[in-house]
């Protein structure tokens, strides 16, 4: 799901940072996914991407919050409409309190659009080595890495992509790690809701839920902090898997519930659901992009911008909103 809505809702960013910091995040958001859309585009992949409209569901009894945010996201100047209960259930047959349906979003299959990148990258002149790297060393004029294998690189810049394992010499107060479990039905094009629209919800463990060209549903959430370790959290997959078999009858009472594939995985995210990017504070020539949360592979065409024109010399406010060492002293609230 490339979502540009952030996982932290626009009335909450606000509150922590203030309307225009809030807003200019939900702005570059917006438009990292039509980045993204318009990459695929101008380099033939676009048969891996698809634009979507999303939905975001009411997730108690009341849809007074979303319609706050509404509010502030029309004054953001950002795209959206807000379904009361009943044009909800007109438009979608989906029966919450409220939502909000909004343009701008896209759907991939994320591992042919990284394998789709990727050679675009390597075209582009990129050289991909298969090793982990072990230690860093920025003191010098350039920053040296050292991998497992014995080898080195040694670059001007060097940019940390490394998902929810940050390297010891990158500090963030402002990160968590979290496991996370999905299903993906069987085919049933003939099921799927209006538009296959992305869903997901106004809480903070959200459930989501996409489609897929073939008409599978994919559905996902049921996370947690507190299961990590790779074979704890996959020996969850059965039990997670039958709470979200629940969940999307609930949500969907017309889809057929039999599950062809169930995975887990881990991300890391933030505590004001905003991302890690920037320079690593005391290690000169080494960029971090971490701290994703749900808006990941968004978040990382975002990064790839910001931090691609700083080493070309350029800045933007942003890289002070997403900076490693922000201040967090509201984002606990
Ligand atoms: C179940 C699940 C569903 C998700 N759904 C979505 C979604 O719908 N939309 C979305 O936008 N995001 C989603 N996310 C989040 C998204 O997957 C991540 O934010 C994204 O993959 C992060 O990309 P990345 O390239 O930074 O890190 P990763 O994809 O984690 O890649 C990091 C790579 O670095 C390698 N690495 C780590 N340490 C080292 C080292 N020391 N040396 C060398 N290599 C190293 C790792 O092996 C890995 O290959 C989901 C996550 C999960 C778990």
């Amino acid at each position: 799901m490339l979502l540009w809505e952030i996982d932290r809702p626009l009335v909450e960013l606000t509150s922590l940072y203030g309307f225009e910091r809030a807003a200019r995040a939900y702005r570059a958001s917006l438009a990292a996914v039509s980045g993204l859309v318009s990459l695929a585009r101008d380099h033939n992949l676009l048969g891996e991407i698809r634009t979507k409209n999303s939905l975001y569901l009411a997730a108690g009894s009341s849809a007074a919050d979303l319609l706050d945010e509404h509010r502030l996201r029309q004054r953001a100047g950002l795209p959206g409409d807000f379904l009361d209960h009943g044009r909800l259930l007109e438009s979608y047959q989906i029966a919450r309190a409220g939502a909000i349906v909004s343009s701008g979003a896209a759907d991939a299959d994320p591992l042919q659009l990284a394998r789709g990148l990727l050679r675009l990258a390597t075209m582009r002149g990129a050289r991909l080595f298969d090793a982990e790297a072990i230690a860093f060393d920025p003191e010098g004029e350039a920053v040296t890495v050292g991998f497992e294998d014995g080898r080195e690189i040694t670059a001007k810049a060097v940019v940390l992509a490394t998902g929810y394992v940050m390297p010891g010499i990158v500090h963030s107060k402002l990160q968590t790690v979290s496991s996370s479990w999905a299903i993906a039905t069987t085919p049933q094009p003939q099921n799927i809701w209006k538009d296959g629209v992305l869903i997901w919800e106004d809480a903070k463990d959200y459930l989501y839920a996409r489609t897929t060209p073939a008409g599978r549903i994919i559905i996902g959430g049921e996370d947690s902090e507190e299961t990590i370790a790779p074979d704890a959290r996959d020996r969850l997959i059965p039990e997670k898997s039958r709470q979200l078999v629940k969940r999307l009858a609930a949500l969907w009472p017309s889809a057929e519930t039999e599950v062809e594939h169930r995975w887990a995985g881990t991300f890391d995210t933030t505590s004001d659901g905003l991302p890690l990017i920037g320079p690593v504070p005391g290690a000169k020539g080494v960029y971090a992009a971490y701290g994703y949360g749900g808006n990941g592979i968004t978040f990382s065409y975002l990064a790839a911008q910001l931090i691609g024109d700083l080493i070309a010399g350029g800045t933007s406010p942003l890289l002070d909103d997403f900076a490693l060492d922000r201040d967090s002293g509201m984002a606990g609230h």
